[in-house]
């Protein structure tokens, strides 16, 4: 089993159709929703984390290629260049993904994989080095 990160557009043409619901049924994924949005022009944004064999993700992605579905593969963008490594935003981050790596010189560094999408980074960077795809 492994466990994948995506992050998935909906056109308005799409957003009413059972696509995520079909991917579990179909594919026998488990899928953990991190955040979800519809627009007032009616678009869909979907933050989640699908687990299942390899056979079976790879069968999911080429299902949501019969769509107009946008695959993307990052949420949280975290701009190392602009960060003053400030650590502000670490005891902000509730899982750990924006970090200190190095304790003596006060690296911050950003693991993607431990992201949760809470935002709370967005909120809490006085600089605005973290931003999202929606
Ligand atoms: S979105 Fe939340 S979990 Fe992800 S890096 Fe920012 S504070 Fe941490
Ligand atoms: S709060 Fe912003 S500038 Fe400070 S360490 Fe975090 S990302 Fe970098």
């Amino acid at each position: 089993m492994i466990t994948k990160k995506i992050y998935l557009y909906f056109p308005k043409s799409e957003t009413e159709k059972p696509i995520v619901c079909q991917l579990i049924r179909n594919f026998d994924l488990t899928i953990n929703i991190f955040r979800a949005k519809v627009t007032p022009e009616e678009e869909g944004y979907l933050s989640l984390e699908i687990t299942g064999t390899q056979e079976h993700i790879d069968q999911a992605y080429e299902f949501l290629s019969e769509f107009d579905v946008i695959i993307q593969n990052k949420g949280i963008h975290w701009d190392s260049d602009r960060c003053t490594h400030c650590g502000n935003c670490i005891v902000h981050c509730p899982t750990g993904a924006l970090h200190f790596s190095d304790r003596t010189t006060r690296t911050v560094m950003f693991n993607e994989e431990k992201c949760i999408e809470c935002l709370s980074c967005i909120t809490n960077c006085p600089f605005g080095v973290c931003s999202s795809a929606f």
